[in-house]
């Protein structure tokens, strides 16, 4: 997995921002990310990076483009990266990807019940390449188990918790 592709998939409320109505930066735990990110990207010498979406925040198609407009300039500036934007997901996109994926065809309503992040990105471990990235994969998210990691043959998926970073 020397010189594989990084995509990080950034969750927005209480990692990046406080909530999504006000949308206020929340500099210490950005920067906070930043450094962590920075520290990993040395050790795993990265091939292509990019960045990705994972908000319950953004429901649908409305949302992203809200979100395109008030947030992503700003992350990629601060990340010094950019989104692949079909990396940026509403929760209606990672239903249809997991529905895709399995067996299991999920109502909005179940998605909702038993989608957490770990869950999800668990589910997509053997995915095809064409509905989530291979390589490797950094979600942070203030709400995951912080230095958890699932390793398959093409993905290693990591799990950073902001709120673990500042204490
Ligand atoms: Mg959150």
């Amino acid at each position: 997995m020397n010189r594989a592709n990084l995509t990080i998939f950034l969750d927005l409320e209480e990692t990046l921002i406080d909530d999504w109505f006000a949308g206020n930066w929340l500099p210490e735990q950005a920067d906070a990310i930043l450094d962590c990110i920075n520290s990993r990207i040395l050790e795993l010498h990265p091939g292509a990076m990019s960045l990705g979406l994972m908000s319950w925040a953004v429901e649908h198609v409305d949302d992203k483009l809200a979100f395109i407009r008030r947030f992503s300039d700003a992350i990629e500036n601060h990340f010094d990266l950019k989104f692949r934007s079909e990396f940026i997901l509403s929760v209606q996109d990672w239903r249809r990807i997991i529905n895709r994926t399995s067996i299991i065809n999920f109502s909005n309503e179940d998605f909702n019940d038993f989608a957490t992040k770990e869950n999800v990105v668990f589910w997509l471990r053997h995915a095809n390449e064409n509905l989530f990235p291979i390589g490797h994969i950094i979600l942070v998210d203030d709400t995951i188990s912080h230095g958890d990691k699932i390793v398959t043959d093409s993905r290693v998926i990591e799990f950073i918790n902001p709120k673990q970073l500042t204490g």
